[in-house]
């Protein structure tokens, strides 16, 4: 069952960093120039070779670091979650309330356990931790 349901999301993280993605900046935006990929966000440029290699290691790197919401469902940059606990805001007296929608998330690894980032309306860019959020 486990194998079941993790094939097809391997799958799809495949696909995506095959075809649509800068491998630096995972930007979706790139374009095929002759035998090199472009990204005219970081301006790195690539071989469709050399792609697939740092694919590779995007995907190992990615499968070994899923990161999951509080109720174990595997989060993905784009879902929509929702806070499930009161959280100060970092450097201020602000708190995000529980209950609050989170729109259009980017998974992160900043090493400090926060490893959502996202835009809050009325508290502009901040990151989350997975552990206090809810897929929605
Ligand atoms: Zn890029």
């Amino acid at each position: 069952m486990l194998i079941a349901f993790l094939k097809p999301q391997c799958d799809s993280i495949f696909l995506k960093y095959m075809n649509t993605q800068c491998p630096l900046c995972h930007s979706e935006n790139i374009y095929q120039d002759g035998n090199l990929w472009i990204c005219p966000e970081c301006s790195h440029e690539w071989s469709v070779h050399a792609k697939s290699e740092s694919a590779k290691e995007d995907i190992m790197a990615e499968a070994s670091s899923v990161i999951k919401d509080a109720h174990g469902q595997i989060l993905a940059d784009g879902d929509s979650v929702t806070v499930i606990k009161d959280l100060k805001v970092k450097g201020s007296s602000a708190v995000v309330k529980v209950g609050t929608k989170v729109k259009n998330i980017r998974l992160t690894q900043t090493g400090d356990g926060h490893d959502i980032a996202c835009k809050i309306d009325g508290f502009g860019a901040m990151n989350l931790k997975s552990e206090y959020v809810k897929k929605s």
